[in-house]
C-alpha cells in the first residue's frame, strides 16, 4: 500500500491474482471528528519533516501522511456505495471492472491492512506531527482512535505488544509483577535508609493529597530514584498526602495507547476508588499517568479532585512562597519535555520554575526543547513492538543532550527514564540520568540521599569490619594467654617433678 502504484485502478490482471479479503474494520465507529480530520489532510509533508521515528526508519508507511492515505483507501474499499456495489454479487465482474476504473476503487487485501496496522504502531504517539500540522489535525487522539478500530478488528496489538495488554489485565500492572509486589520498593528503601518511614496509607490517614506513583516507578528497581525522592520531598514539605499502596492499579494508558478497549474498565475502577478518597488533588511524577488521569479520565467518568503533575504542584507552592530551596544544587543539567507533560498538556513552564529557582543549577537547553522536544521513543506501545527503533530514537535524544556539555540530563517522567537510559547505555554516554525530584530532594535535604545512604552504609560496613577486627584480636589475645598460662603451668609442673 505504500508506493504510489496502488493509486492505480485495479486493472483485469490484478483482479486475476487472488488476494485473501481484508476482515471488516468498524469505520462506523469513527466519530464524525475523526472522519473530517482525515480528509483534512492537505499532503504537505510537514509531518515527515518532524516525526522522530521516520527519522530512524525512513519508511514512507510511518509518515502520518501515508497513514491518513492509507487509512482512508481501508475505508473506502469496505465503506459508502461504491464498496457496497463492488461487493454485491448481483452486479457483475464486468461492470465491476469498469466502476472501479472509472472511480479509481481498489480492492484492500488482508496482506495490505495487515502492511497499515505496522505501520500504525510504529508510531510511539509524540503528537510532534500535531504541533506541525498546518491542518491541525489531532493526530495522537487520530492515531489512538485508529488503533481502537483495528483491535476490535483482531488486526492489533503487535504480538510484541501483547504481553503488556495480557499482563495489564492479570496483575494490574505492564510488567508481568505481581500485585503484592507494588510495595516491595518502599520497604527496601527503609531498609537502606533511603525513606525514613514507608509512605503514608492514605485511606487510613485520609490525606488530602493522593501521590499516584505509577507501575513503572512501583516496579523498575533501575528508576527507583522517582519515588523515593518524591516521597522524600512530600515528607521533607509536610505534605498531608498519602498513597494508595497495594490498592493502586496501571493508570490503564498502555492499554489507551495500543487501541484495547478494555482500558475503559480500568479508568471506571480507578476513578471510582479515587472519588472516595475524598482528596482536593492527586498528583504523579509519571507524564504518562498524569496525562492519562487529567485528560483521558474524563472523557469516561468524571473526577472530584485536580489533577497535577508533581511538578505543577511543586511550582504552585513556590509560586505561594510555601516552598523555598534552601540548598544549592551545584551542576549544570539539560531538560527533556517528556511529550505527555509536555506537548500533551503544555506543562513546559513548571519544571523550568522549579529548575530556574534552584540555587546554583544551571540549565543548558537542547535545540529541539518544549513543543519541539525530540520523543525519546518509549511511549505509545513503540518500545515493546520496536525496540530497535526506540533504542536509535533514544540514542538520538542523548546525542542532543551530550552536545550541550550538560553532566545531567533531567526528565519528569519513569517512562521517559527508562526509555532515555536505553540510549544513555548503548552510547556510553557520560550523561548521569536524572528525575527532576532528585534535584529537589538534594536541595530541599542538601544532600543525595542516594549518595548519603551509599556513604552510610559504607560507614556502618567499615564500623562493623573495625569492631570483627577489634573483637578477633581480643579473642587472639586472650588465647594466647591462655597459651602462654598453660605453658608457664607446665614448665612449673616439670620443674615441680625434677627438684
Ligand atoms: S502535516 Fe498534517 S496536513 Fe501535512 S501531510 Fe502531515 S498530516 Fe497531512
Ligand atoms: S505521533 Fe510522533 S511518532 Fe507518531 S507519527 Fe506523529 S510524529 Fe511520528
Amino acid at each position: 500500500m505504500s508506493n504510489e502504484d496502488k493509486d492505480i485502478p485495479v486493472t483485469q490482471e490484478e483482479n486475476e491474482i487472488k488476494k485473501e479479503k481484508a476482515r471488516d474494520i468498524p469505520i462506523h465507529k469513527l466519530d464524525m471528528r475523526r472522519l473530517i480530520e482525515l480528509d483534512a489532510c492537505t499532503r504537505c509533508g510537514e509531518c515527515l519533516l518532524w516525526c522522530p521515528v521516520y527519522d530512524q526508519d525512513a519508511k514512507e508507511g510511518v509518515i502520518p501522511r501515508r497513514k491518513v492515505i492509507d487509512f482512508l483507501k481501508i475505508a473506502r474499499s469496505q465503506q459508502g456505495f461504491l464498496a457496497k456495489i463492488m461487493k454485491s454479487d448481483r452486479v457483475g465482474e464486468s461492470m465491476k471492472r469498469l466502476l472501479a476504473s472509472v472511480f479509481r476503487y481498489s480492492e484492500v487485501s488482508d496482506a495490505d491492512v495487515e502492511e497499515f496496522v505496522k505501520n500504525l504502531y510504529e508510531c510511539s504517539t509524540c503528537g510532534q506531527c500535531e504541533v506541525v500540522c498546518p491542518a491541525h489535525i489531532d493526530t495522537v487522539n487520530l492515531w489512538e482512535d485508529l488503533r481502537r478500530l483495528i483491535v476490535r478488528a483482531e488486526y492489533g496489538p503487535l504480538e510484541p505488544q501483547k504481553a503488556l495488554r495480557k499482563s495489564v489485565k492479570a496483575f494490574d500492572n505492564p510488567w508481568q509483577q505481581p500485585r503484592a509486589g507494588r510495595t516491595k520498593w518502599s520497604r527496601r528503601a527503609k531498609k537502606d535508609g533511603l525513606i525514613q518511614n514507608e509512605p503514608r496509607y492514605i485511606k487510613k490517614t485520609k490525606g488530602k493529597v493522593l501521590l499516584f506513583l505509577g507501575c513503572t516507578a512501583s516496579y523498575d528497581v533501575n528508576v527507583k530514584q522517582v519515588a523515593i525522592n518524591t516521597v522524600n520531598v512530600l515528607e521533607a514539605l509536610d505534605i498531608d498526602y498519602g498513597v494508595l499502596g497495594k490498592d493502586e492499579k496501571c493508570c490503564g494508558s498502555v492499554l489507551l495507547r495500543m487501541g484495547d478497549p478494555e482500558y475503559e474498565r480500568l479508568f471506571m475502577e480507578n476513578i471510582n476508588q479515587f472519588n472516595m478518597l475524598n482528596i482536593g488533588t492527586l498528583i504523579s511524577s509519571c507524564a504518562g499517568c498524569f496525562k492519562t488521569i487529567r485528560q483521558d479520565y474524563p472523557k469516561v467518568g468524571k473526577l472530584n479532585f485536580e489533577v497535577l503533575h508533581t511538578v505543577e504542584f511543586l511550582a504552585r507552592l513556590l509560586e505561594e512562597g510555601k516552598l523555598a530551596f534552601p540548598n544549592p544544587v551545584n551542576k549544570t543539567v539539560t531538560y527533556h519535555d517528556p511529550c505527555h507533560l509536555g506537548r500533551a498538556t503544555g506543562g513546559f513552564d513548571a519544571p523550568r520554575i522549579i529548575m530556574n529557582a534552584i540555587p546554583g543549577l544551571k540549565l543548558k537547553e537542547m535545540p529541539r526543547n518544549r513543543e519541539y522536544s525530540r520523543c525519546c521513543g518509549a511511549g505509545g506501545g513503540l518500545k515493546a513492538g520496536y525496540p530497535d527503533i526506540q533504542n536509535k530514537m533514544a540514542q538520538r535524544r542523548i546525542q542532543e543532550a551530550e552536545d550541550t556539555g550538560a553532566e545531567e540530563l533531567v526528565s519528569c517522567c519513569p517512562f521517559c527514564f527508562q526509555g532515555l537510559n536505553v540510549g544513555v547505555m548503548a552510547r556510553n554516554s557520560p550523561l548521569a540520568m536524572k528525575d527532576m525530584s532528585s534535584l529537589v530532594a538534594e536541595s530541599l535535604l542538601g544532600y543525595d540521599i542516594f549518595e548519603k545512604a551509599a556513604k552510610d552504609a559504607e560507614e556502618k560496613a567499615a564500623a562493623r569490619a573495625k569492631a570483627k577486627a577489634e573483637k578477633d584480636a581480643a579473642k587472639a589475645k586472650a588465647k594466647a594467654e591462655k597459651k602462654a598460662a598453660k605453658a608457664e603451668k607446665e614448665v612449673a609442673k616439670v620443674e615441680e617433678e625434677t627438684a
